[in-house]
């Protein structure tokens, strides 16, 4: 005849209660030790079981995400870059902007740290359960391109219209052609003033007309995307070659 204790035990398990299997000594210690009663105790025991699902699925979210790295706020150095106004990022980190369906644009050039901040606050994110999907823009355009060849553009937009929040980085590495700046204005239609986007870019807003290779597309995209943004200015030193930028401090002559 098997033990009421060890009954649970093969309840637990078979239910697939393992974290609260895990648990149970522990908790039966504790209720003992502190005269728990048998909610209070069972709230206890279940409560582990729920932490554990959410981490997991916390996990799950920001894996889903896509995202090129695990960098967040706090291993970025502020310092490095004096012109970024710290708390303007803090408060992006607060995820107010999604909320407001607001935008941001990193804007400045390579090695500044838009991709990392942009990243930082994508992972928040998906941390607090917020959609979210880091793309780089020539990739996303290649997605969109295909899905209108194989007919199904119209399910690709609402895919990438249903994340809370989108991250398309560097816009304007590569040039977009006139038909594929056109499917990227549907998407930013799709999500303006419902989702929040976040762009990266390395060039002025006044010379997209260059990046898209066609002017009107190119100001209807921007319209919708600077309509309700916080723009980001990063005019800094290049982060990735830190070591190699001569300061006045190191010239002795
Ligand atoms: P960008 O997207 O602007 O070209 P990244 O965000 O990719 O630049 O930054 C280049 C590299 O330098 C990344 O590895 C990033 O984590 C790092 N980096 C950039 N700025 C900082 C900073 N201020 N503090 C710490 N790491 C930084
Ligand atoms: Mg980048």
């Amino acid at each position: 005849m098997m033990s009421s204790y060890n009954q649970l035990k093969n309840n637990l398990v078979t239910l697939k209660l393992n974290v609260m299997d895990e648990q149970l000594d522990e908790t039966i210690d504790f209720a003992s030790r502190n005269q728990l009663n048998i909610v209070e105790t069972l709230l206890r025991l279940t409560n582990y079981q729920i932490d554990y699902r959410e981490q997991n699925s916390i996990k799950s979210m920001v894996k889903v995400a896509n995202f090129p790295h695990f960098k967040e706020l706090k291993d970025f150095d502020f310092t490095f870059q004096p012109g970024i106004n710290t708390q303007q990022i803090q408060d992006f980190e607060t995820l107010r902007f999604i909320e407001r369906n607001e935008n941001i644009v990193f804007l400045g050039p390579s090695g500044v740290g838009k991709t990392h901040l942009s990243t930082s606050i994508g992972i928040t994110a998906a941390k607090h359960r917020c959609t979210t999907y880091f793309i780089k823009c020539h990739d996303l355009i290649n997605q969109l391109k295909k899905a209108k060849i194989e007919n199904r553009l119209d399910q690709r937009l609402k895919h990438f219209s249903r994340y809370k929040l989108l991250i398309i980085d560097e816009v304007g590495y590569l040039p977009i052609e006139k038909e594929d700046a056109k499917l990227m204005f549907q998407l930013i239609d799709q999500r303006y003033e419902k989702r929040s986007t976040i762009i990266t870019t390395n060039i002025a807003f006044e010379n997209w007309d260059n990046i898209f290779m066609d002017p009107i597309t190119a100001n209807a995209i921007l319209d919708r995307v600077l309509h309700h943004a916080h723009v980001v200015q990063i005019n800094g030193n290049s982060y990735r070659i830190r070591n190699h930028i001569r300061t006045d401090r190191d010239c002795t002559f």
